[in-house]
């Protein structure tokens, strides 16, 4: 099989013919790792960060009870599933095992197709719950992050420029006259400019810290974390100038093109300093670029 293995599995168990016997059932499916000691167990899933684990319980050294325990513990290990896969077939153990938060018990000897369909079970829930999480966090028509992943980045981003006393800047962009642009070309036209507009910015921001948003609507957000209020004019004023070159193709007609309202604020957070007055001040500041015409970058002085 060619296909794209896209989930992977750390079989741990210290008989090398289990390993071999799981491996056989579930590698045409799964990227498998495999460990043959709780250390080494531990080793591996914090290193690769396999989809599911598949546990023995007796193992010289660390036991299975053991190694989940470790697993919860770590931030990078603890939500990742656990099954269970053991010779101890008594209730006392399966309660301890799913008590310590496994989510799955399977008894040896096991059954290859029972193997193959619980941890089958497991990847389809994981995928789910990835799906659900990507699409409460992204902006379907831009794929950009959304207003409540920005609100989390830019908590996050505000705490870490006051411990580092650094600077912090927000572009709040408007795209200019856009419903006229819709009630000329139609609205499906108006989605494909906003996403030509969003590769704007995705193309635009080099360092991995920068953050673009769809704040709503036609209006995005982009944070700059330790950025001065220069470097913050000078990506607005090239967002803005892009903008303006951009020729979006419109269905039907030649050419259309859009310009760009830019309200840029910076500030040194300080412990107390007001997040919402940040975001405020970025939002004046875009009210003023709007004021005097449009197509421009504006600042806020805050005096
Ligand atoms: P201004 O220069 O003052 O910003 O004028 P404007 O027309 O851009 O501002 P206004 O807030 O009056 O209109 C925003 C328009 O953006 C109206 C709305 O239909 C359009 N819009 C918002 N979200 C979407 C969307 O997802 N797709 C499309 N096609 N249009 C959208
Ligand atoms: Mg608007
Ligand atoms: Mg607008």
């Amino acid at each position: 099989m060619t296909e794209a293995k896209n989930n992977s599995v750390l079989i741990v168990d210290d008989e090398k013919s289990n390993i071999m016997a799981l491996t056989h059932i579930l590698s045409s499916e799964y990227t498998i790792y495999f460990a043959k000691n709780g250390t080494d167990a531990i080793e591996l899933a914090e290193k690769f960060l396999p989809d599911v684990i598949l546990l023995d319980i007796l193992m010289p050294g660390m036991d299975g009870y053991d190694v989940i325990s470790q697993l919860k513990k770590g931030a990078k290990t603890d939500e990742i599933p656990v099954i269970f896969i053991t010779g101890l077939t008594g209730v006392e153990e399966e309660e301890k095992g799913l008590s310590l938060g496994a989510v799955d018990y399977i008894s040896k000897p096991f059954s290859p197709a029972i193997v193959k369909l619980r941890v089958r079970s497991q990847m389809q829930m994981l995928n789910q719950i990835r799906l659900i999480k990507y699409l409460s966090m992204m902006d379907q028509l831009t794929d950009l992050p959304n207003r409540r992943n920005f609100d989390n980045r830019l908590r996050i981003e505000w705490e870490h420029a006051i411990r580092n006393r650094a600077f912090i800047s927000l572009l709040m962009i408007d795209i200019d006259f856009f419903k006229n642009y819709n009630d000329k070309y139609g609205h499906q036209e108006g989605d494909i400019a906003l996403k030509a507009m969003a590769n704007i910015f995705k193309h635009t921001l080099k360092r991995s810290v920068d953050f673009v948003a769809r704040w709503g609507g036609e209006e995005f957000v982009i944070l700059l974390p330790n950025t001065h209020l220069s470097g913050a004019l000078g990506v607005a004023e090239i967002i803005r100038a892009k903008a303006v070159d951009t020729e979006i193709i419109c269905t039907g007609s030649s050419a259309a093109r859009l310009t760009l309202s830019i309200g840029v604020n910076t500030i040194k957070p300080k412990l107390g300093s007001s997040l919402d007055g940040f975001i405020s001040g970025a939002d004046k500041a875009l009210y003023i670029a709007k004021e005097n015409g449009r197509n421009q970058v504006c600042s806020w002085d805050r005096d």
